[in-house]
């Protein structure tokens, strides 16, 4: 007869992915009579598409409320293909293949929107296999979701919410960087890092406020057995003490708040409404 005890799968700390990318802009090329035509830009007139210059990222622990390693990388890591052409991303790529492949939840701002759908491009674009890709917060979503706030940028709201703020960027530089200046380049990734300081910080307070974050436990497989919840689903902390209920449209649960982060998780179903 099959074992009926709930079958703890993995037990460990999730992999929770902070990460984000900077990515050129194009150059457009086109002639014209006159500075007044309007003209509509066409795939024709590209001369240089978008590629990624860079991509930061930090594995978070959120019980501690802290960024644990932090790494980065950059298309001038890859200095032969660089010095052939410093558009060449795919090196780049191929380490976020291998970073993302690590993840058990992705965090970021916009990112489900921007840096997945980007990143997800040039997977395809240069031949890699699609990633299972794990579930996804995306902190601009659910500050649209939750705040009303005048306006949902990682500046405005790291700088609202008092979190450490992003480091400015001289003017140029972004330009710079993504025409092949090295030096720049070297500014935009101390840049794009100081975004995962600010955007992991600004995750860390929204996190109680995220009631559809998805849970840790369901992600790591931990099969815990629904009359008793050990560890909060959002951060993975056992400090969770059972108190109130939670309410969904269908039915009434037993809610179990952290102590640690101070959200809620989930318990087992009361009643139906
Ligand atoms: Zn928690």
């Amino acid at each position: 007869m099959a074992n009926k005890k709930p079958k703890i799968l993995e037990d460990r700390a999730a992999r929770i992915l902070y990460l984000d990318i900077e990515n050129s802009r194009m150059v457009l090329e086109f002639e014209t009579y006159s500075l007044y035509e309007n003209i509509r830009i066409h795939p024709r007139h590209i001369k240089h598409d978008w590629y990624i210059t860079c991509a930061a990222w930090g594995w978070l622990d959120n019980t501690k409320k802290k960024v644990t390693e932090y790494g980065s990388v950059s298309v001038a890591d890859f200095k032969t293909a660089y010095k052939k052409n410093f558009r060449d991303d795919r090196g780049v790529v191929k380490a976020l293949h291998k970073i993302m492949s690590q993840a058990d939840l992705i965090v970021g701002h916009n990112s489900d929107s921007f840096d997945i759908k980007k990143i997800n491009y040039k997977f395809i674009k240069y031949g890699l296999e699609p990633l299972d890709l794990c579930p996804t917060v995306d902190t601009l979503k659910s500050a649209k979701k939750y705040f009303k706030s005048s306006s949902n940028s990682l500046y405005n709201l790291a700088k609202e919410f008092d979190v450490p703020m992003k480091i400015e960027l001289p003017p140029g530089t972004m330009h710079k960087a993504d025409n092949g200046c090295e030096k720049s380049l070297k500014k935009l990734v101390a840049y794009n890092k100081g975004d995962i300081t600010a955007g992991a910080s600004l995750y860390f307070k929204m996190l109680p406020y995220i009631k559809n974050h998805p849970n840790l436990n369901k992600i790591l497989g931990e099969k815990q057995s629904p009359k008793k919840i050990t560890k909060c689903g959002s951060c993975g902390s056992r400090r969770i003490k059972k108190d109130g209920n939670i309410y969904t449209n269908n039915a009434r649960y037993e809610r179990y708040p952290c102590l640690t982060c101070g959200s809620s998780t989930r318990g087992k179903k009361i009643s139906n409404k």
